[in-house]
């Protein structure tokens, strides 16, 4: 499988008394506190272990940290600055991260793919819509798709 983000999981280890302190790979001093984090096998304070871009505290925020060109970022300035946003779930092609997309549960569509992808009918924000086998249905569609499948009462 192709790895696309440099992410890295963030452990949170209580510090045993009689060990030597080990340093902050942030900033550089000992950590003399009763939890230390460890991510990408240095050890940091707390407090040490930041985003560089929002400094919010990444033991926090879901305990995993991305890296590129040696900045440690959460995983939504990560996305913003240098990610792809994934595949577009209807034409399979690359979405860039600046793009505005749609989602529906874990898919995301570019803007002009997200259509019913049996009749194109576009939705407007407030339309429902449907998930099928992954494809996005109208309401009209999802409903006769259900009916073919034997789902609700055959009524034609
Ligand atoms: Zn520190
Ligand atoms: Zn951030
Ligand atoms: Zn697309
Ligand atoms: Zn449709």
């Amino acid at each position: 499988m192709q790895k696309r983000e440099q992410s890295f999981g963030i452990q949170m280890l209580s510090v045993q008394p009689d060990t030597k302190p080990k340093g902050c790979a942030g900033c550089n001093r000992k950590i003399k506190d009763r939890y230390l984090l460890k991510a990408l096998d240095k050890y940091w304070h707390e407090d040490c272990l930041k985003c560089a871009c929002c400094d919010c505290r990444l033991g926090e925020v879901g305990s995993t940290l991305y890296t590129k060109a040696n900045l440690i970022l959460c995983r939504r300035d990560y996305l913003r600055l240098f990610g792809v946003t994934g595949n577009c779930a209807a034409c399979s092609k690359l979405i860039p991260a600046f793009e505005m997309v749609m989602r529906a549960k874990d898919n995301v569509y570019h803007l002009d793919c997200f259509a019913c992808q049996l009749c194109n009918q576009r939705f407007c924000v407030g339309d429902k819509f449907f998930l099928k086998n992954n494809m996005i249905l109208c309401q009209t569609d999802y409903e006769e798709g259900l009916m073919k499948d034997g789902y609700a009462p055959q009524v034609r």
